[in-house]
């Protein structure tokens, strides 16, 4: 079964990329998933040169300026230099590399060039971590990113945050619940508005019903209750308001398919990502009831479009039941159709997997639900025995 440790370039530079592979290799994993690109945060890091680590928005090589020539959206450059020599290194012990990309989140290029970032029904631009997918300047940035990771010798790219994402205020004194949380997070930018309004949808009116929706409950009324479904929505906030979210799924078919695209042009394959499973499960590993597969469409992820253009998908099995695991990867397999690879991406220690066993039951379940490959995430956040799990892990699904 193929298999890979997701490693961050700050663990390369801490440790040394021969000790970091030699490492892992003893996981008895077959390949290496190394951020190339990553979005800002601070970390905990256990065995780290530093036990917190900040990260930066940054692509951690140079970006070849042909590919960016004209581009008003570049890459701001981390640790340039830091993946030199890792592709070579991989081959030599015969793993496979593979370029861990974060593709539209990314808060130092929002921060510069605000009118590509995402904007909300009231017409405020209150996200700068978030890209938005129509804006066309990101739509070109997106492929000449895709194409420069290609090009540092990967086997794949795998795609982070090439959709939209939730509204992720940092507080909320005001109840909302997950659909005002859902309509407030729409982007009613004029990209996305005149892509829906090509579509055939009243994007104004969406835009209004919207704003007076989430408006009433920052006036105080009571939050909608329950999960959000498309059947909830409709009642909740009309036929116009699901038109225009189910309209967005275009934009990011389209996205994806010319990044895929470009990927392939370069000798590589794109592995689609989609954060799902993230943010349902991340914070504690008890993921909100309905499965990945079937939510990923309030991001304008259509899986069985994407099924057809895109060779592979990670899940984010980020679950502490193995049978859910199991049934995220069932169900992505459904949608994206049975002979698509799909790989489940386990979290080996806290706050999913509590033992070896655990971790074992999960690798077990993900294979026998059809998932070509586990991934484990990741090696930089992980505490060596946690890591020391991997290799129970694999020998179960083999
Ligand atoms: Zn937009």
């Amino acid at each position: 079964m193929d298999s890979s440790v997701y490693v961050f370039v700050e663990d390369l530079r801490g440790e040394g990329v021969e000790r970091v592979l030699d490492r892992i290799g003893g996981y008895g994993v077959t390949g290496v998933t190394v951020g190339a690109v990553h979005h800002a945060c601070r970390d905990v890091t256990p065995h780290g040169l530093s036990r917190l680590t900040v990260r930066h928005d940054a692509a951690h090589f140079t970006p070849p300026p042909e590919l960016f020539a004209g581009l008003r959206l570049k890459p701001p450059t981390g640790h340039a230099g830091a993946l030199d020599g890792l592709a070579e290194a991989c081959a030599r012990r015969g793993l496979k590399l593979h370029g861990w990309t974060v593709f539209l989140r990314n808060a130092t290029l929002g921060v510069r060039h605000p009118d590509v970032t995402v904007r909300d029904c009231f017409g405020d631009r209150g996200s700068p971590t978030d890209l938005c997918p129509a804006h066309p300047d990101v739509r070109d940035y997106a492929v000449a990113l895709a194409r420069s990771v290609a090009r540092l010798g990967v086997d794949s790219v795998v795609a982070e945050a090439l959709h939209f994402n939730p509204q992720q205020a940092e507080r909320s004194f005001v109840p909302l619940g997950p659909m005002d949380t859902y309509l407030f997070g729409l982007c009613f930018c004029d990209y996305c508005m005149r892509r829906a309004t090509d579509l055939g949808v009243n994007a104004e009116a969406a835009r209004e019903e919207c704003a007076g929706i989430v408006g009433r409950v920052l006036d105080g009324e009571p939050p909608a209750q329950g999960e959000v479904t498309r059947a909830a929505l409709t009642a909740y906030a009309g036929p116009e308001v699901v038109a225009y979210a189910r309209a967005r799924s275009e934009t990011v078919t389209t996205l994806v398919s010319e990044v895929a695209s470009a990927v392939a042009a370069e000798g590589a394959r794109l592995v689609f990502v989609d954060s799902t499973g993230a943010v349902k499960g991340y914070t504690d590993g008890l993921p909100t009831p309905g499965l990945a597969a079937h939510d990923a469409w309030q991001l304008g992820v259509d899986l069985v479009a994407l099924g057809d253009l895109v060779p592979a998908f990670g899940v984010l099995a980020y679950a502490r039941d193995a049978a859910r695991v199991a049934d995220d990867v069932g169900a992505y397999l459904r949608s994206v159709g049975k002979d698509r690879e799909v790989r489940a991406v386990l979290r080996p220690g806290h706050p999913d997997s509590d033992s070896a066993d655990r971790l074992v039951a999960k690798a077990r379940g993900a294979k026998a639900a059809g998932a070509a490959a586990v991934d484990f995430y990741a090696y930089g956040l992980a505490p060596h025995p946690v890591l020391d799990r991997i290799p129970a892990a694999l020998a179960e699904a083999q």
